[in-house]
């Protein structure tokens, strides 16, 4: 039982090995624990073109701004002011964590922008008939007990397919009688024809829909699309990360701009697959957090990104270790990240013995250097182009996984050489050749040749 414990908490399903092997400390070195970048698409969605009601996409102070502070609190994080439990200190400076603007895009849309409105209710027993109008009282009559339903949905009530009443009013008192309701209004009725019917409004919440990804991203899964829009709703500006392709940030152009790059850091974290603090998701959280635009403090109230304070600061070491792994193993969420960019700045170059426990992403060439060993026991990708370069007397085994390409391209190939220096040329005896050894099923995919 308590094997079986231990191994749920240090293994996930599909065996990416423990979170803890993912964690970016300041000693942890690029090559194993390189920055993962995610490729963002920002899609400005204008209400109309004379009366866009959004940022606009050519204010690229606000763009350049956001980007900076978003990227800055994955960067500089500060350490936790609310402690878990056991009062240790879990802190690593840098997320090793960043978001990439890639893209601008345009959209001239009521529908997409508009997030969240209010629509006339025509759903179950609504709308319901007008039974009399009593104009000494500026009353209407219903049939039927609807007090309660009536006060539970809001403050204004419309009045429909009337000869003179039509319009919207805001009721003064909601009361039954025996069997019927009376609905007092605040703006006097014109006419006591009893014609016509009665509804409330309905609060029509788009702010976590797909909609505009699929229709305006044609549901890409190749980076991350961030959707500013706004609403005709008076509420202040919001946002939702619902999925690891998309978010919505509505109204930033009512918001304070530093307040706009906190809620847009938060929202990419949901993105990246962290819940809310409020109950924690990894055992270095503490146990509760306090919510509510407050601020951060030692007792009650976290700075954690994903919490609701004033602070949102800080990522535990679990919180961040979660993300790489996840998008060092997941074969489709790597898709959007660009490190599979080929980049000689980030070659690996192996120059002791190694074994990786943890899957890999690198986006430079693998170089083993002579006569060292490199063993890997988790899936390694490789971008586009990149080679694996074998010194003299090397040796790579590929032990139980693959040496991959998750971009839907193809790396490069497996070059024998005496040196990386001297790349183009073999060591003179085959037997001094690096070799690479397969275990347990271990392969090479979508290489060149
Ligand atoms: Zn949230």
């Amino acid at each position: 039982m308590l094997i079986a414990f231990f191994q749920l908490l240090s293994f996930t399903p599909q065996d990416y090995g423990a979170i803890e092997n993912y964690i970016p400390y300041e000693f942890s070195s690029y090559s194993t624990h390189p920055v993962l970048t995610l490729k963002t698409i920002l899609h400005v969605v204008y209400r109309t073109k004379n009366d866009p009601r959004n940022i606009m996409a050519d204010n690229m102070d606000f763009i350049n701004q956001q980007y900076q502070w978003v990227n800055n609190s994955y960067k500089n994080l500060k350490p936790p002011t609310l402690l878990p439990e056991n009062k240790v200190i879990h802190y690593v400076p840098d997320s090793r964590i960043r978001f990439r603007l890639d893209t601008i895009l345009i959209h001239y849309d009521s529908i997409a922008w508009d997030r969240i409105y209010y629509g006339i209710a025509m759903n179950g027993s609504f709308p319901l008939k007008i039974d009399s109008i009593n104009l000494e009282k500026n009353e209407v009559k219903l049939i039927g007990r609807w007090e309660s339903v009536l006060n539970s949905r809001g403050d204004s009530l419309s009045i429909g397919g009337s000869n003179k009443n039509n319009g919207v009013y805001h009721p003064l008192s909601i009361y039954s009688r025996e069997n019927n309701t009376y609905i007092v209004m605040k703006e006097p009725l014109k006419s006591k024809d009893s014609s016509g019917h009665i509804t409330y409004f309905r609060k029509i919440d788009k702010n976590c829909w797909k909609d505009n990804w699929e229709k305006l991203a044609g549901s890409d899964k190749n980076a991350i699309h961030i959707f500013y829009t706004g609403a005709t709703s008076s509420q202040p500006a919001f946002g939702c990360g619902p999925s690891p392709y998309f978010l919505n940030l509505s109204k930033l152009n009512l918001n304070g701009d530093y307040a706009s790059a906190s809620l847009t850091a938060h929202e990419l974290g949901h993105c990246l697959g962290l819940r809310h603090t409020n109950y924690p998701q990894f055992n270095d959280l503490p146990a509760r957090d306090k919510f509510g635009f407050i601020p951060c403090d030692s007792t009650t109230t976290s700075n954690n990104i994903m919490g609701y304070n004033k602070c949102r600061n800080y990522l535990s070491p679990k919180q961040i270790g979660f993300i790489h792994q996840k998008y060092s193993n997941d074969t489709a969420l790597i898709r959007t990240t660009a490190n599979g960019e080929f980049n000689p700045l980030n070659n690996v170059k192996i120059k002791w013995n190694k074994t990786w426990n943890k899957a890999t992403v690198i986006s430079g060439h693998l170089i083993i250097k002579p006569g060292r060993t490199l063993t890997i026991k988790k899936m390694v990708s490789m971008a586009k182009g990149a080679n694996i370069y074998l010194c003299r007397k090397s040796k790579l085994i590929v032990d139980g996984t693959v040496i991959t390409n998750n971009h839907g391209e193809k790396w490069g190939t497996i070059v024998l050489c005496k040196s990386y220096r001297k790349k183009n040329r073999k060591p003179y005896r085959k037997i001094i050749y690096g070799k690479i050894i397969y275990k347990n099923g271990g392969a090479l995919k979508n290489h060149t040749n």
